[in-house]
């Protein structure tokens, strides 16, 4: 099933905000803080309270299903395990490294001599040792993907950055043309693909402007802009736009695979450094904060740190009197304190002043949230199902193929976050 009503709405982007100020690297945090969580898999630890690390030492490895290793970000000591909020939304155990500043590097640093002649099955136990995940939000273990044994035809890197506020990927691409291409490349050796395709949103010309005068050393890639309506960085609308094929489940099901143009980023340093996932780009902004900004940083590092070096508070707000969204404001969670820590999945944070006080809001049965909604729901109806508790009718009703793209919520005139009704029907039929 593929994007109804054309191909979505066009959103308010808010990208001004951050988009005009230069990647600002924060590199050296005092504290950092690796949760031992992924996506909702428990870390074992590999390092006790006391231990000193070196940046890419093995701290924790992630078991079962996606397992590999997680890194240290920064080089010290391992001072607590201590609850920090995550972008999830909860509090969980998070290894506290004191930074020595000295930056040790563990020994499986080193430049590569020739990485053109890896194979594939090289290039993919490199994301494994790497712990590379998605750095789109859902944090899947990248190299699950190239285990699929269809094959591929084309690798995608989905830079669309669909949502209002969030300009990292734009920004790290423009820094880094060169890292994007060359990580896209080994992503299409690992995958014996015979093309790569970059898609962005038709408006960022920065990203044509930086790729082009490199295309001619790849001739493999192509880009691929798509139109500025949401949420055209959905991956089955991407992987239709590119390949004319559906599919049910999985991208690989239509011979694609869909990366991240931050992941493809940072597979280069794997390949060709062997730097494991420790650092990431993220977005602060929103009306809450001074001077929004983009920062690069290792994982772990404090969002509150973050705010501070944006200038910290607009003039006048109240930090009790804001929310933080964590993600974009169509799919993030709200939270209510600035105590969140960058996780692999976090690309952006949001701070809003708290909305004046509403009456509870009345729907007007207008239907607007069902004439948006890209996969043919009622979100309406599923609300009703719920709060019935009837788990037959939301499985009628599919609940379950929400996408959670959040424009329900977004058009609905009264305001009601009718799409957390349909998160929570999903969750419903999954207990
Ligand atoms: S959040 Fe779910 S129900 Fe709402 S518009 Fe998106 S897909 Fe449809
Ligand atoms: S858009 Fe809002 S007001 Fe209109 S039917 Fe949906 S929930 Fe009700």
């Amino acid at each position: 099933m593929i994007l109804n009503k054309a191909t979505g709405i066009r959103i308010d982007g808010k990208k001004h905000m951050s988009k005009t100020t230069p990647m600002h690297e924060y590199l050296n945090p005092r504290f950092v803080y690796l949760p031992l969580i992924q996506q909702n898999s428990p870390l074992k630890r590999t390092v006790e309270v006391g231990d000193t690390v070196k940046i890419g030492q093995t701290v924790a490895l992630r078991e079962g299903f996606g397992a590999m290793p997680i890194h240290a970000s920064v080089s010290g000591k391992v001072t607590a395990i201590k609850k920090v909020w995550h972008a999830s939304g909860r509090m969980v155990d998070a290894l506290e490294i004191e930074n020595d500043h000295q930056n040790a590097l563990d020994d499986a640093i080193r430049p590569e001599p020739d990485p053109s002649l890896f194979t594939r099955e090289e290039l993919v136990n490199k994301m494994v040792n790497a712990g590379l995940s998605g750095l789109g939000g859902a944090g899947f273990p990248t190299y699950v993907k190239y285990l699929a044994k269809t094959p591929i035809d084309v690798v995608i890197i989905n830079a669309v950055e669909c949502e209002p506020y969030i300009t990292c990927d734009y920004v790290m691409i423009e820094k880094y043309p060169e890292k994007l291409l060359k990580g896209l490349q080994y992503f299409m050796r690992a995958a014996d693909a015979k093309r790569g395709v970059i898609c962005f949103k038709n408006y960022n010309v920065g990203i044509i402007e930086a790729l082009k005068p490199l295309l001619s050393h790849y001739p493999n890639i192509t880009l691929f802009p798509v139109k500025d309506l949401y949420p055209a960085g959905w991956e089955k609308y991407l992987v239709q736009q590119v390949t004319g094929r559906s599919y049910p489940n999985l991208p690989v099901e239509a011979g694609a695979i869909v990366n991240n143009s931050g992941t493809a980023i940072v597979y280069a340093d794997v390949v060709e450094h062997n730097i494991p996932l420790i650092s990431r780009a993220i977005t602060i902004s929103g009306e809450g904060v001074k001077e929004p900004k983009n920062f690069l940083v290792p994982i772990g590092t404090p969002v509150k740190e973050l705010i501070a070096l944006c200038g910290g508070y607009a003039d006048g707000l109240d930090p009790a009197k804001s929310y933080y969204i964590a993600g974009g404001p169509m799919t993030g969670r709200a939270i209510m304190i600035d105590e969140l820590i960058v996780n692999d999945t976090l690309g952006s944070v949001i701070v809003k002043p708290m909305p004046a006080e509403r009456n509870h809001p009345a729907c007007l049965g207008c239907g607007r949230c069902a004439d948006v909604c890209p996969v043919f729901l009622a979100p309406t109806e599923i609300q009703r199902a719920f709060e019935m508790n009837d788990k037959d009718a939301v499985r009628s009703l599919n609940a379950s193929k929400c996408m959670q793209c959040g424009l329900c919520s977004y058009v609905c005139p009264s305001h009601i976050e009718i799409s957390d009704f349909v998160f929570r029907a999903k969750e419903l039929l999954r207990k």
